[in-house]
């Protein structure tokens, strides 16, 4: 089976290696699509460091090719699965409350570490999340970016008909577009770019407001009767995209910070504001267990449809090329498909 291990930043390798023979409580699946997402650019740019080498992918999907013995959930050889790739201890301190997104040794385990760059992978059962319906395997790698956009609005704990504005039209922007619309809420997208704010509209948003040349606040007052976005989710790192966003919010509005950041920035709001509004300031990481079964079930469902997110399918031995594209500002996801020539 092939593999890409990146070596060092810009320096993906693609190597051969044996299929591994799962043991007692593992899965064997055949991964046949995984995203280059943020996390795989960022380390191919530099701009974030984990050991290596390491073969990266955690937006993956395949089928189950062997079941281990003893594993006492009921999967069949051939079921469709989407990866969760994010490892987790299930001991530490985060596990332990429930907030295994935050889990302190995710990352300290290369062994158990990303790994959707491989024909195969080895996987725990907790790992794999039967897709059912029509999904295929390359809509099915959006189960993990879904999921963490579903976190997120759970955690604005979102109401059905509130008024959700979210800041940047780029993959996780218009993913929590789609989350939201199922969830009942009227969506405005804030986006400078054009091509990005046509899409938006396309994929089921409410408003697409371009915050150059309109006022992000006078639009929501009017939009609102005067209260403002209920809600909002931060999804481009542009910092003066703060500002606008947070002027243009009710009392008793919640705002999440999605994104992450290069640099540091601070919250541009004066402490009275939050205390006399009431505004609850947040972030989010990742994503729970709970957040990846549902959204599997939302794809599932036929309740989103991720195709329009595809810019581009790429093959081991256009990886490069691949991440190229993704890093090129122009893309939402290009996507690995592993039988591709
Ligand atoms: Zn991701
Ligand atoms: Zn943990």
């Amino acid at each position: 089976m092939r593999r890409a291990v990146l070596v060092a930043p810009s320096d993906l390798r693609i190597e051969e290696a044996p299929v591994p023979e799962p043991g007692p409580g593992e899965i064997l699946v055949k991964v046949e699509a995984c995203g280059i997402c943020t996390l795989e650019q960022r380390l191919y740019a530099g701009s974030l460091r984990l050991p290596l080498p390491l073969v990266p992918g955690h937006e993956a999907a395949g089928s189950i090719v062997k079941v281990g013995t003893g594993v006492v959930e009921d999967l069949a050889e051939g079921q469709k699965v989407a990866l969760d790739l994010v490892y987790r201890c299930g001991e530490c301190y985060y596990c332990r409350i429930g907030k295994s997104n935050l889990c302190l040794n995710r990352y300290k385990n290369p062994a158990r570490m990303l790994g959707g760059f491989s024909d195969y992978l080895i996987v725990r059962p907790s790992q794999v999340f039967p897709v059912g319906g029509k999904v295929g395997f390359v809509e099915a790698s959006f189960a993990e970016p879904l999921a963490c956009c579903i976190h997120s609005l759970k955690r604005l704990k979102v109401a059905m008909t509130e008024d959700l504005l979210v800041v940047g039209a780029g993959v996780m922007g218009l993913l929590h577009v789609l989350a939201a619309r199922c969830m009942g809420l009227r969506v405005t997208v804030s986006e400078p770019d054009p091509l990005r704010r046509a899409k938006a509209m396309e994929m089921g948003a409410d408003f697409a407001v371009d915050p150059a040349s309109v006022d992000l606040e006078a639009f929501a007052r009017d939009l609102t009767g005067g209260t403002g976005f209920s809600s909002c989710v931060i999804t481009s790192p542009a910092p003066g995209a703060l500002e606008p966003a947070f002027r243009a919010m009710a009392k008793a509005s919640r705002i999440n910070i999605y994104t992450a950041y290069e640099d540091e920035h601070h919250v541009p709001l004066d402490l009275n504001t939050i205390h006399r509004n009431e505004l609850l300031v947040t972030g989010t990481e990742g994503r729970l267990q709970e957040d990846f079964l549902q959204a599997v079930r939302l794809l599932s469902f036929g309740k989103v449809d991720v195709k329009p997110l595809v810019s581009g399918l790429t093959s081991f031995s256009t990886l490069d090329e691949g991440f190229r594209l993704a890093l090129s500002g122009k893309a939402y996801r290009v996507v690995l498909v592993h039988g591709a020539a």
